[in-house]
């Protein structure tokens, strides 16, 4: 028989951190900045997850409501009971995309841009955020003030004192090849690298 997926979840090292037991007093979702802009709720989630219905739990793997959570991790300090929702919906994050079941929501199919900004960018740069691919066209929120800020970028961010594209310390410098070898090291040990790779199957397969 296969596992089932609360048998997955508890593999995850987070989820095993995150659930203890919870007595759905809410103190998490009062303190989420997350649940104040979202139609979302953490101790929902908790008490779901804490069904250990498989078919609850498909639900939270194929909605809107896990990627709300901005994983700033308030709700860990607040829980009477030492539970972290923040880590349980990372758990959950990462099951929706080890099952394809992300495809099935808007938010979750939103993830392929994360993956391909933020997620690349570190890889290929060591900066989740890096000058050079936040492009006017991608981001038209950074105003038009920002192509000129690019092309000044190595004079304006001098005298901000960044070594940016530099040797050695500072701000904004280059990241050496030794240590984005290292860095990649990290995701393939830890299995990011497979996880993005199977969203871009799943990506691929969806066109
Ligand atoms: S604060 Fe803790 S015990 Fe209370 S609802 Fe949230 S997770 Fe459950
Ligand atoms: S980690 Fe997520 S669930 Fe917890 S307080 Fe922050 S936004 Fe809310």
């Amino acid at each position: 028989m296969s596992e089932t997926l609360y048998e997955r979840l508890k593999q995850d090292v987070r989820f095993e951190e995150g659930l203890n037991a919870c007595i759905n007093c809410g103190i998490c979702t009062a303190n989420c900045p997350a649940a104040r802009f979202y139609d979302y709720d953490p101790r929902m989630i908790v008490v779901t997850v804490q069904t250990l219905k498989e078919e609850e739990i498909e639900g939270l793997l194929k909605g809107d409501t896990i990627w709300y959570c901005g994983e700033c991790l308030s709700c860990k300090t607040r829980c009477p009971r030492e539970n972290t929702p923040g880590y349980i919906v990372q758990a959950l994050r990462s099951l929706s995309i080890d099952t394809g079941y992300y495809k099935y929501s808007k938010k979750g199919r939103q993830q392929i841009k994360v993956k391909r900004t933020v997620g690349d960018n570190i890889l290929k740069h060591g900066y989740c955020m890096y000058l050079d691919e936040i492009t006017l066209e991608e981001h038209p929120e950074q105003g038009p003030v920002w192509d000129w800020y690019r092309n000044n970028a190595h004079s304006v961010l001098k005298r901000l004192g960044a070594n940016y594209k530099g040797n050695g310390a500072g701000t904004m410098r280059d990241i050496s090849q030794n240590d984005l070898d290292e860095l990649r090291q990290i995701f393939v040990e830890t299995g990011a690298e497979e996880r993005f790779e199977k969203m871009e199957e799943y990506d691929h397969e969806r066109k």
